[in-house]
């Protein structure tokens, strides 16, 4: 669940998710997303 940067929707589901590593730290997992409302594409880090 991730909440659009523009209109405030939540959406649900990820388009595509993919994991991200930084050395030395732990890897997350980040999801791009896009919104029902709005249409707009946004990143947020999946917990
Ligand atoms: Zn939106």
């Amino acid at each position: 669940m991730a909440k659009c940067p523009k209109c405030g929707m939540e959406v649900a589901k990820p388009t595509k998710t993919w994991k991200l590593a930084p050395k030395g730290k732990k890897a997350i997992t980040i999801g791009l997303y896009k919104c029902a409302g709005c249409g707009a594409f946004f990143r947020a880090a999946m917990k």
